[in-house]
């Protein structure tokens, strides 16, 4: 076990935080307010070799495991989570092509998006699906070696300003997930119609529309994923984003709870700083102890895929606890600021209506924990033996020699009262005295000496109080 990052993982966190800090950070609140993709700032991570972060080398992507791309955008959406919503979303529109693509096609399409600066989106959603890939209901339909795309795809992220969309569609709705094909899509095929942006909650900066095909014809050349390995292929490409989705969590959670231990420290009410009562210091504890688990497990999902796993379980913990975590944070964070947490003049109130979107995209929250239902109901296995075959064995046990009562016909009143222990709340009371140490029945508290000790706690004669 090692918990360190690396040496290399280090620098890339420190370049990717002072980049989100100078480049991201100070224009994130107009982004948000005016809804405006911010190209500007995503052309600079690409020029910064912050974006495509999966893409190999050798078509000209960072090449980073997902420890580094998760890594990575924990920085950019401490700044800015709609922005790195966008920049992400490369690795998610290409990751079908990494995961599943032929070798011109990586190095027509992928170095095409590396080395030119080029947004390329990722398509299963419809407006009547998102979770439920195999209920989607685009058409493909074969046309001699061509395929032809009919349909609509809805919360696509990015996809007004994509030069490419990975599509997936059905040749047959009736055949569900075994039905599914992908496709490259470059967005100025013919029938290609990409929509307004989507007005959102939150994470407005990044772009989100519908895309209409209309007869888009597909060449084989652009088929990704023939009818039947299309469905795969989207799964594939989820549990290797899943853990990024998890780390936009862990940031954005980490800056709300950053910006409410500033605002803890510097805010006073009757004559204190908020931060010196215990109410506001359990809400920053609650709040570090969930994050800090949150990015172990982020980075545990990350590290599974990375040796080559299956981090589809791992994926889906993290994705839905980290998810969760955001949520609790940015609004106990909104509580501690109190009235000015609701105002858009300080960062939480943005940073809350970011946060929810992450336990709705990329999986919702309900479906990663049918995913952890699925595994502790089929997969997991027990480390105890089953409820009903657990075996039990009696113990002999000795049994004590019945202690002598001795009859005192006294009353505790008349033998000075009962005495309480004032740390334990034993009462010694003189009719049964302490015989286990050698204080007979019927002696007084007073006549016990004074080397005696409580027989429960152990404190002295002088912590017992008459009562
Ligand atoms: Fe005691």
């Amino acid at each position: 076990m090692d918990f360190n990052l690396t040496e290399a993982q280090l620098a890339l966190q420190k370049k990717a935080r002072e980049f989100a800090v100078k480049e991201v950070l100070p224009t994130s609140f107009s982004y948000d307010e005016h809804e405006v993709m911010p190209m500007k700032v995503i052309e600079k991570a690409w020029k910064a070799g912050l974006t495509n972060l999966g893409v190999p080398k050798e078509y000209g992507g960072q090449g980073y495991g997902l420890m580094e791309s998760v890594i990575v955008v924990e920085e950019i959406a401490a700044a800015c989570p709609g922005t790195a919503t966008s920049i992400f979303d490369n690795d998610l529109g290409s990751g079908p092509i990494v995961i599943g693509g032929n070798e011109e096609q990586k190095n027509r399409v992928l170095k095409d998006i590396t080395e030119n600066f080029k947004l390329i989106a990722f398509a299963t959603s419809e407006p009547g699906m998102g979770s439920d890939v195999a209920g989607m209901q685009c058409r493909a339909e074969k046309d001699g070696k061509d395929f032809i795309l009919n349909g609509t795809k809805y919360w696509i992220t990015n996809a007004g300003y994509s030069d490419y969309i990975t599509v997936f569609a059905t040749t047959d709705p009736e055949k569900k997930h075994r039905g599914i094909a992908g496709f490259i899509v470059p967005t100025d095929y013919e029938g290609v119609k990409t929509g307004p942006h989507i007005p959102k909650l939150g994470q407005r900066a990044s772009n989100t529309c519908s895309v209409v095909l209309k007869d888009v014809r597909i060449p084989e050349e652009n088929v990704l994923a023939k009818p039947g390995r299309g469905f795969l292929l989207a799964m594939q490409t989820f549990q290797k984003t899943r853990p990024a989705v998890a780390a936009f969590a862990v940031g954005c959670a980490r800056s709300a709870m950053e910006y409410a231990i500033d605002y803890a420290q510097k805010r006073e009410t009757f004559g204190r700083p908020i931060g010196n009562y215990q109410g506001i210091q359990f809400k920053l504890a609650e709040m570090y102890k969930d994050i800090e688990a949150a990015r172990l497990l982020t980075y545990k999902a990350a590290w599974e895929g990375d040796q080559g796993l299956d981090s589809n379980l791992t994926s889906s913990i993290a994705k839905a606890f980290a998810s969760d975590v955001v949520m609790n944070v940015t609004t106990e964070a909104i509580q501690v600021f109190g009235g000015y947490g609701y105002i858009r003049t300080f960062p939480v109130e943005k940073l809350f209506r970011d946060a929810k979107l992450y336990q709705i995209y990329e999986g919702t929250s309900e479906i990663q924990r049918i995913v952890i239902a699925r595994f502790i109901m089929k997969k997991y296995q027990h480390a105890m033996p089953n409820l009903f075959e657990i075996p039990r064995v009696e113990i002999q046990v000795e049994k004590k020699a019945e202690k002598a009562t001795i009859k005192v016909e006294k009353s505790s009143a008349e033998l000075g009262g009962r005495w309480k222990c004032l740390i334990c709340a034993y009462v010694y009371d003189p009719v049964n005295g302490d015989p286990d140490s050698g204080i007979a029945p019927g002696t007084p508290f007073e006549d016990i000496p004074d080397d005696w000790f409580c027989p429960v706690c152990g404190s002295d004669k002088s912590n017992f109080a008459k009562i």
